[in-house]
C-alpha cells in the first residue's frame, strides 16, 4: 500500500501540478494582467498576494511560465514503464491444448509494457502491452482496478493489448476449458499465482511510466509488413512459398503496420507503440518465447537504445505466420517487422496534437444455442474432454446463481490520439474483416483496430466468417468456455457501437 499511496500522491500532485501551469499560462497568454479571476485564476491570485506584492506575484508567474513551458504545456507528458512477465517457476503454457508439460526454458524474456499519456488538459491514458496470449475478463477486472485505485484513473482511460503469443504461459482462467481446468492441483495453485503476479508486475510497469514521464512530442505514421497470410483461404500450408512467388495467396489480409513514436523536447525517441494483424504462433515449442513480436519489440530496443518498444495485436484472428514452426523464422518475421517500423520512423512523421479522448464500454453481445441443464448434465460425461470441461464450467456458473449467459458483456473503446488518430480497440480473437470494414468507413490507416484488447473472451466471426463456420467461425468457442455460437448480428452490432463512440468524440473535439 506504501507504494501505492506515494504514486497515488505523486499523481495527484503533478495533476496539480499541470492545472496550476496552465492556469499561470492562461494568465500570461491574456497579457499577464495581473486582476482578480473569476475562474481558477482567482486561485493563483491568493497565492501571489500571500507572497506581498503584485510585482512579486508577476515574477513568480514568469518562473512558473518558464517552468510550464519547458514542462509540457502545449505538449504531451509520456512516459514508459515495464516488467518482466516471464514465468519464474515451471508453469503450463497457453494456446495449444497438445502442450502438457510445463516450461521451464525460455528463448527470450516476455514483458508488461506500459506507455502513459497525459495532454495540456489534464486527459489521461495507460497503454498496456503484455507479451502473453490474452487475458479473461477477470484478470483485466482486477488489473484494471489496481490502477484505479492505485494511480486515480478511470476504466476509460485503461487500454491492456495482449500479443497472443502461443509460447507464454497460462493466464488464469483464459482458456479455461482447455488449460486451467485440466490442469492438477498443483499446477492450477501456480497459474493462479502467477496471475497475482501479473497484477503487481503491471502495477509496477504502471507507476514507472507515470513517474518517468515528461514532456513529449508524438508523431504516427503506417508502414507494411506482408508476412501474415489468410490462415482459412490458403491450405495447406505447404503452399504457401508456392503461392506466395506466384502472388496467388488468397483471401483478406491487413498488412498495415501503424506507428506511434514518442520523443522528448531533445528529440530522442524513447516510445514506439506499434501494431500488426497476425497470429504470434510462428513457434509451438515447449520453451518461453514472444514469438515475432517479442523478436520485434526486441530489435527496435536494440536499434533505438533506451526506447520502449510495444506492440498491440490488430484483427489477425484468421491470420497466420507462414511458414513457421522454426525459430529462425520466428525472428525472421520479427526483424521484418521491426523494419517497417523503422522505415516510418526513417520517414516524415506527422504530429499528434497533444489531445487526448478515451472511453470503455461492454456492450452486450447475444449468443445462440445455448445448452439447457440437461443437455450440459450429458456433456459432462462426454468423451470429449474440451466439451466436457467446459460443460463443467457452465454447470458451475449455473449453482453459483447466474444461469447459463445468454449474452456476453463485449468490450469496445475507442480512444482518439490527436485529431488524426482513432485507436479502436476490441475485445477477442478478432477476424481481419473488422479491420478492414472499419478503416473503409472511417479513416483508413488513421483508423487503428486492435484485436485482443482488454478482455480475451473468444474468436470474433465477421458474419461472413460465422455463416462460413470452421474453427473462427465458432468451433473454437468450447476452448475458451462460451456457451454457444455469436449472433449473426454481432458483427453490425460491434461496428455500430464503434461508429457511435467515433461520431460524439469528433463532435466532442471538432
Ligand atoms: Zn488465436
Amino acid at each position: 500500500m506504501g507504494v501505492r499511496s506515494r504514486f497515488a500522491t505523486m499523481v495527484e500532485a503533478h495533476r496539480v501540478l499541470g492545472v496550476l501551469q496552465s492556469s499561470v499560462a492562461t494568465v500570461f497568454r491574456s497579457g499577464g494582467a495581473l486582476v482578480d479571476g473569476q475562474n481558477s485564476r482567482s486561485f493563483y491570485m491568493l497565492s501571489f498576494r500571500d507572497l506581498g506584492t503584485r510585482s512579486c506575484g508577476f515574477i513568480v508567474s514568469l518562473l512558473l511560465l518558464d517552468v510550464c513551458v519547458s514542462s509540457g504545456q502545449d505538449h504531451w507528458l509520456a512516459g514508459t514503464g515495464r516488467s518482466e512477465i516471464t514465468p519464474t517457476e515451471p508453469l503450463m503454457m497457453a494456446g495449444y491444448a497438445s502442450r502438457k508439460t510445463p516450461a521451464t526454458q525460455k528463448n527470450i524474456d516476455l514483458w508488461a509494457k506500459v506507455l502513459f499519456l497525459e495532454d495540456p488538459e489534464g486527459n489521461r491514458g495507460v497503454l498496456i502491452s503484455l507479451d502473453l496470449v490474452g487475458i479473461g475478463r477477470g484478470l483485466s477486472q482486477r488489473v484494471c482496478k489496481r490502477i484505479q485505485d492505485s494511480f486515480g484513473m478511470e476504466r476509460g482511460q485503461i487500454a491492456i493489448f495482449t500479443s497472443h503469443t502461443h509460447s507464454g504461459p497460462v493466464v488464469g482462467q483464459n482458456l479455461a476449458p482447455m488449460h486451467f481446468m485440466l490442469a492438477d492441483a498443483a499446477q492450477q495453485k501456480n497459474i493462479l499465482a502467477y496471475a497475482d503476479r501479473l497484477v503487481d508486475e503491471i502495477e509496477t510497469a504502471v507507476a514507472m511510466a507515470i513517474k518517468g514521464s515528461r514532456p513529449s512530442r508524438l508523431q504516427w505514421g503506417s508502414g507494411k509488413s506482408t508476412f501474415a497470410v489468410n490462415r482459412r483461404e490458403n491450405k495447406p500450408y505447404e503452399t504457401v512459398d508456392e503461392r506466395r512467388a506466384s502472388g496467388t495467396l488468397a483471401g483478406p489480409v491487413d498488412h498495415d503496420v501503424p506507428v506511434l513514436t514518442a520523443r522528448d523536447l531533445d528529440g530522442k525517441l524513447f516510445a514506439i507503440l506499434f501494431g500488426y494483424a497476425c497470429h504470434a504462433t510462428t513457434l509451438a515449442s515447449a520453451t518461453w518465447d514472444g514469438d515475432y513480436p517479442g523478436y520485434a519489440q526486441a530489435e527496435l530496443e536494440r536499434s533505438y537504445p533506451e526506447c520502449t518498444a510495444m506492440f498491440w495485436a490488430g484483427c489477425g484472428a484468421d491470420q497466420n505466420p507462414l511458414p513457421r514452426r522454426k525459430l529462425e523464422l520466428a525472428r525472421k518475421y520479427g526483424v521484418a517487422l521491426a523494419q517497417a517500423v523503422k522505415d516510418v520512423v526513417a520517414s516524415p512523421m506527422p504530429v499528434v496534437e497533444p489531445e487526448l479522448s478515451s472511453n470503455y464500454v461492454e456492450t452486450p453481445l447475444e449468443l445462440q444455442e445455448i445448452p439447457d441443464q440437461e443437455q450440459l448434465d450429458q456433456t459432462v460425461k462426454s468423451t470429449n474432454q474440451y466439451e466436457a470441461s467446459r460443460a463443467k464450467l457452465l454447470q458451475t456458473q449455473m449453482l453459483n446463481g447466474g444461469g447459463v449467459p445468454s449474452t456476453y458483456p463485449y468490450p469496445i473503446a475507442v480512444w482518439k490520439l490527436g485529431r488524426d488518430i482513432d485507436f479502436v480497440h476490441l475485445g477477442g480473437e478478432v477476424v481481419v474483416d473488422y479491420a478492414l470494414r472499419l478503416k473503409s468507413e472511417l479513416n483508413g490507416t488513421r483508423t487503428w483496430v486492435a484485436g485482443y484488447a482488454n478482455d480475451v473472451m473468444a474468436y470474433i466471426p465477421s458474419r461472413r466468417v460465422l455463416a462460413e463456420g470452421g474453427y473462427e467461425g465458432g468451433g473454437s468457442n468450447v476452448y475458451y468456455g462460451l456457451p454457444g455460437l455469436w449472433h449473426p448480428e454481432s458483427e453490425a452490432k460491434i461496428i455500430s457501437v464503434v461508429h457511435e463512440h467515433y461520431s460524439k468524440m469528433n463532435r466532442e473535439k471538432p
